[in-house]
C-alpha cells in the first residue's frame, strides 16, 4: 500500500476514533497491548491504567490493528516476557473461515462466513453451555473484523488454567481422539453426556432421515434408543458415518489461539485495518451479518482503480459485481475494504 492510500485510511479510522470507545477489557490496567501499522503488531508491551489513556492513544495515533492480552500481568509493560509476570488469562477461541476454494483467500463470501458463524454457534449451543456449563451472560462474542470470531468465556473458573490443560478444550471440542470402539463399548444413548449424545443423535438423524442406506434402518434406530451398538459397529457404513459425524459435529476452534496464554487478541470495537470493518461486538450472533453491521466507512462514491481481479461481493445489502483491474466508482465503504486489502488505489 502506497502514502497516499495509508493516509486515506488513517484520515478515515482517525473519524471513527473521534466519535467512538472500544470496548475496554476488564482490568485495563493488567493487560498488555499490541499495534500494528503496517503489520498485525508492530510492537507490543504497552500499558494503559485507564480507559482515557487508551482512549487517547487511539485518537492520537491511529493504529490499523490493536491488541491486548487474554492475560492479566502484575508488569505488563515488563520485558521480557517473564519479568510481567503473569496472574491469569482469559480463555478465548478463535474461529476463523475455512475458504470455499469460490475465490482468492484474501476475500470472503457469505458462504465463507456463513460457515464461520456456524461452528461459533456449535461452540456456543453444542459446548460451552451443555458440556462445559458456562452461562450465556459470561460468554462474549466479536467480530475479528475479518474473517471470523473470537468467543470469550468471562469465567473466573477458567482463567487459571495452564496452556496443556487448554490444549485438551481444543482436542475435546475438535473432537480428536474421539475413538469409534470406545463409543460403542459405552452404548451411548441420544441423551448422554458431551460426545457420547452428540454422535449417537447425529447417526440416528441421519438413519431416520435416509442418508444412511440399509434395509435394517428400524432395527438400527430401535437399537440406538436402547442403547445397543453391537450390531451397528459390525456394519459396512458405521466408520465412514461415525467420522462424517464428528467432522460435521466439531467446533473447529484454532489450537494455537486457545493454548498461548500470552496471546493478543484483537480488541473489540477497534477497527480491522485490512478491512475498514469493525471489530465489532456481537449482541445477536445468529442475526450478525459482518458484511452490514461491522461496516463504518460512509456511502458516498468515490473513484479508485481496482488493481487485481475482484470477485462479486455484497457489502451493506448492495450487490457488487465482478470488477477486474480497471477504475471504478464505489462506495466509499467499499473502496475503503478494497484499498485495506492492497486491491485498489485512489484516482
Ligand atoms: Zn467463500
Amino acid at each position: 500500500m502506497e502514502q497516499r492510500e495509508r493516509d486515506f485510511l488513517k484520515r478515515e479510522f482517525a473519524h471513527f476514533y473521534a466519535k467512538h470507545e472500544p470496548n475496554y477489557p476488564h482490568m485495563i490496567e493488567s493487560r498488555e497491548f499490541g499495534f500494528g501499522f503496517e503489520k498485525k503488531i508492530d510492537f507490543r508491551h504497552k500499558r494503559f491504567n485507564t480507559h482515557e489513556e487508551l482512549k487517547k492513544y487511539l485518537v492520537t495515533n491511529v493504529p490499523f490493528f490493536c491488541s491486548y492480552s487474554v492475560a492479566y500481568y502484575t508488569a505488563p509493560e515488563a520485558k521480557p516476557m517473564e519479568n510481567k509476570i503473569m496472574m491469569n488469562s482469559d480463555l478465548v477461541f478463535d474461529i476463523d473461515v475455512h475458504d470455499c476454494g469460490k475465490h482468492p483467500d484474501k476475500f470472503v463470501c457469505d458462504e465463507c462466513l456463513g460457515r464461520a458463524k456456524a461452528d461459533a454457534l456449535r461452540l456456543i449451543e453444542e459446548f460451552l453451555v451443555p458440556d462445559f456449563g458456562v452461562a450465556r451472560e459470561d460468554l462474549s462474542v466479536n467480530f475479528s473484523g475479518n474473517r471470523g470470531y473470537h468467543v470469550h468465556v468471562n469465567d473466573d473458573r477458567y482463567r487459571g488454567l495452564k496452556g496443556k490443560e487448554r490444549a485438551e478444550i481444543v482436542n475435546f471440542l475438535n473432537g480428536i481422539g474421539l475413538d469409534a470402539g470406545i463409543f460403542c463399548e459405552e452404548n451411548p444413548k441420544t441423551n448422554s453426556p458431551a460426545w457420547f449424545g452428540k454422535m449417537t443423535r447425529c447417526i440416528k438423524t441421519k438413519l431416520e432421515n435416509g442418508e444412511i442406506k440399509t434395509p435394517k434402518r428400524a432395527d438400527y434406530i430401535e437399537n440406538i434408543e436402547r442403547g445397543i451398538w453391537s450390531s451397528i459397529r459390525e456394519s459396512t457404513w458405521f466408520h465412514r458415518e461415525f467420522e462424517a459425524c464428528k467432522k460435521a459435529m466439531a467446533a473447529n476452534v484454532d489450537a494455537q489461539v486457545t493454548t498461548d496464554v500470552h496471546r493478543l487478541i484483537r480488541l473489540p470495537g477497534t477497527i480491522h485495518g485490512e478491512t475498514g470493518l469493525v471489530a465489532k461486538k456481537v449482541v445477536d450472533l445468529e442475526k450478525f451479518d459482518p458484511l452490514k453491521d461491522a461496516v463504518v466507512a460512509g456511502d458516498e462514491e468515490i473513484e479508485v482503480e481496482v488493481t487485481e481481479s475482484v470477485p462479486a461481493f455484497a457489502m451493506k445489502g448492495q450487490e457488487f459485481a465482478e470488477i477486474n483491474n480497471k477504475k471504478a466508482r464505489l462506495p466509499k465503504y467499499y473502496a475503503v475494504y478494497l484499498i485495506g486489502k492492497n486491491a485498489a488505489r485512489l484516482l
